[in-house]
């Protein structure tokens, strides 16, 4: 009784493996027909491996091996391989295949030996079959390490080469050393996201609901990302977070591990050469290696992956979010030993009940904002002309800050409500001064692309640039931080079913 149940309880586990197969199958894109035919092969191998094995008799069970098992299980593998070909999972499949084979034998040789005294030729044959299997398996995914790794170098050494090339491509600009404190948005590459997971905060996208969404709905859409560069009089080169860095965007299997890449097969990244943190900060005259200081609004890594390119600054984060936890240590290597974590013991500033003045002359507030991550801060630049508020992530984009109409994906909880709270007293902010302008990471709409860029072209967008970005803002939002009409979004799906939609306000 016992033993039926075991075996009913193993056919369930296997059952069950190939489901959630499938369902990773289905969330990364694979095409319903291709699906079916997983589906086959995978009840196939869970027939033949091990059904017969159960169940059958012995003569019938070697038999379903070999014609059903072992097929459908070789074929399962090889159109894995080939329709998601993930070169640098090629070594690890094999090595783990190599094991496979390498223990099967062992037991193979240790159950001949015990059954006739070590001399059963069967069980020594099948051994040495299968260990050598294993060995050739072992050498070719040791061989395929090395080819994956030259062809990795070789790919970086191609984008190490375009780089260059990008900066010295005509048009690069000369810095002006006039002593005037100039802001410098930094468009260092896209990045690829759910229409939900940037609007749809109010449509359920919140919590544990909200992210298996970002990894089940297609409707996605391409938004900038921007870090900002702060040449100081008296500070110096200082950036507002640091963009994406190349491996991101391009060295997919360099950069994510094995699980990211059994979700995902895309790269959540694009960068072009001329978005590259260095790229862009030397074509304004500007030489990465003299930034001193990176403001980190949050850990994310399209906020600290050009961290790489940084390795001398001190970078200032808020300690609750290293304390949480990096997703991705990588970008994070270099900089270790500069984190600075601030004390937030400046007292209260405006709505906000702490906050730091970072160089002790009112020039940089940093201004507690947790709720998208644990340990969340804005940045407020103090200038002559007004202030320059940097948003990071607390909101992606200018109608964001209609947060009753328009919220971005939440982490549901006290982080939603710290979020809102977040929000409301950056409205009270905005409200409170109206010298200051909202600068944002991620915002795609015709506020960043054609107001702030043109305002801050050269640096210095004087006080009428920051009064035009201020009139812009109240083109968009009402005195009670509600939406104008024509400004609110909606998701249009791309005309053809392939590629990316796009955001319409209406
Ligand atoms: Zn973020």
């Amino acid at each position: 009784m016992i033993k039926v149940l075991g075996k009913i309880g193993l056919l369930v586990s296997a059952l069950t493996v190939a489901a959630a197969w499938l369902v990773v199958l289905r969330l990364k894109s694979v095409p319903v027909p291709l699906l079916v035919v997983y589906g086959l092969l995978l009840a196939g191998s869970v027939a033949g491996l091990l059904w017969p094995g159960l169940f059958g008799r012995r003569s019938t069970r070697r038999r379903v091996l070999a014609f059903v098992g072992v097929p459908a299980g070789l074929g399962t593998l090889g159109l894995y391989l080939a329709v998601v070909y993930y070169v640098t999972d090629l070594p690890v499949l094999l090595a783990l295949a190599a094991a496979g084979c390498l223990g099967w034998a062992a037991a193979a040789l240790l159950r001949g030996r015990r059954r006739a005294g070590g001399s059963d030729t069967r069980q020594t044959r099948r051994a040495f079959l299968l260990g050598g299997a294993g060995l050739v398996l072992g050498v070719l995914s040791g061989w395929s390490v090395s080819r994956v790794e030259r062809q990795r170098r070789e790919m970086l050494a191609r984008r190490e080469h375009q780089r260059q090339a990008a900066v010295r491509a005509p048009g690069a600009r000369r810095r002006v050393a006039d002593g005037a404190l100039r802001v410098f948005p930094i468009h260092t590459g896209d990045t690829i996201v759910t229409y939900g997971q940037f609007y749809g905060g109010l449509d359920g996208w919140e919590g544990l609901n909200g992210y298996v969404r970002t990894l089940v709905n297609k409707a996605q859409i391409v938004v900038p990302v921007y870090a900002y560069l702060i040449d100081h009089p008296r500070h110096g080169l200082l950036l507002v977070d640091t963009g994406v860095n190349r491996e991101q965007a391009h060295d997919h299997d360099g950069y994510y591990d094995m699980t990211s890449r059994l979700l995902s097969e895309r790269d959540e990244y694009q960068m072009t050469s001329q978005q590259d943190l260095r790229v862009r900060l030397a074509r304004l005259g500007y030489d990465a290696k003299e930034v001193s200081t990176v403001f980190l609004t949050h850990v994310h890594d399209d906020h600290a992956g050009g961290l790489r390119y940084l390795p001398q600054a001190t970078v200032v984060m808020d300690r609750r979010d290293w304390d949480h936890g990096v997703l991705y240590p990588y970008s994070f290597d270099l900089v270790r030993e500069n984190l600075s974590f601030p004390a937030f013991d400046s007292g209260a500033f405006g709505a906000f009940p702490a906050g730091q003045d970072h160089f002790g002359d009112g020039s940089i507030v940093l201004l507690p904002t947790p709720g998208h991550s644990p340990g969340h801060m804005c940045v407020l630049l103090r200038m002559d002309e007004g202030g320059v508020l940097f948003m990071g992530d607390t909101l992606y984009t200018l109608p964001h800050l209609a947060v009753d109409q328009v919220r971005q994906m939440t982490i549901g909880g006290a982080d939603t409500i710290h979020q809102i709270e977040a929000a409301r007293r950056i409205q009270n902010l905005l409200a409170s001064d109206a010298g200051v302008v909202p600068l944002f990471a991620h915002d795609n709409t015709r506020y960043q692309s054609e107001r702030v860029l043109s305002a801050f072209a050269h640096g210095t967008p004087g006080k009428e640039g920051l009064r035009e970005l201020r009139a812009h803002m109240e083109a968009v939002l009402t005195p009670g931080w509600r939406l104008r009409p024509g400004h609110t979004p909606h998701f249009v799906p791309a005309a053809s079913g392939t590629g990316w939609g796009r955001v319409e306000f209406r």
